[in-house]
């Protein structure tokens, strides 16, 4: 039950994360006046007076949340490590849509690029940069925006940086997934000013988020 006089705007993230966050709002009784999965509406008032959804891409929810257009947001962490996380509370790991970021490539690929730079096609340009920047290896990045997958099999990057869930898209495409980047989760994170200006009411939506994902243990 969330109790609030203070007035929310919580930002969520399409897709995969959206499917699995609006069972968590429905075990809170939270109900969007609309099916955020069918409705074309960019913001849902809810049952609750003072609160209301944004249905935003992904990699959007830090920024609305950090520039204070949402108080609160449900971003993955591979989009929260890319953003770097400025401006952010992350008081909450609500373990929905769960995946890993991983290198991948054809078999050998990382043993035949030797010791020239290695061509990395990915979303995740930042992160590729340090975990490579870490192995001490020489890099090119390519930043694409989707069908990571393609990259090697037209030649465009030796290997990419991508999620992988059963990995089953990597087995259609002949590849394999050759290290774990970081273990991947969505999480609540929080404007740094609405946490103190609107404690009271972030506080009930954070203990109503952490009941449900119990609940669903
Ligand atoms: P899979 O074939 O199950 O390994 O899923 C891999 C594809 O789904 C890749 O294109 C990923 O970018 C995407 N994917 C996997 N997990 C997630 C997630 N939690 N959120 C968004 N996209 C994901």
């Amino acid at each position: 039950m969330i109790e609030s006089t203070d007035s929310l705007t919580l930002a969520l993230s399409k897709g995969r994360i959206l499917e699995d966050t609006l069972p968590m709002l429905a075990r809170m009784g939270v109900e969007p006046v609309e099916d955020p999965l069918v409705s074309r509406r960019l913001v849902f008032p809810t049952n609750h007076d003072n609160l209301r959804l944004l249905v935003i891409r992904a990699t959007d929810v830090p920024t609305f949340v950090a520039h204070g257009a949402a108080d609160v947001g449900i971003a993955g962490k591979d989009v929260l490590l890319e953003h770097g996380g400025a401006g952010l509370y992350e008081p909450l790991d609500l373990d929905i849509a769960r995946c890993r970021l991983m290198v991948a490539g054809y078999p050998g690929a990382l043993e035949r690029a030797g010791n020239r730079p290695l061509r990395v096609a990915t979303k995740y340009v930042e992160t590729a940069r340090a975990w490579f920047a870490r192995q001490g290896r020489q890099v090119e990045v390519v930043k694409l925006y989707g069908s990571m997958e393609l990259a090697p099999i037209v030649g465009l990057a030796d290997v990419i940086v991508d999620l992988v869930d059963t990995g089953g898209t990597l087995k259609a495409n002949g590849l394999e997934a050759f290290e774990t980047i970081e273990h991947i989760s969505s999480r609540l994170v929080v404007n740094k000013a609405s946490m103190k200006m609107k404690h009271a009411g972030i506080d009930s939506l954070l203990q109503a988020f952490a009941s449900a994902r119990q609940a669903a243990a």
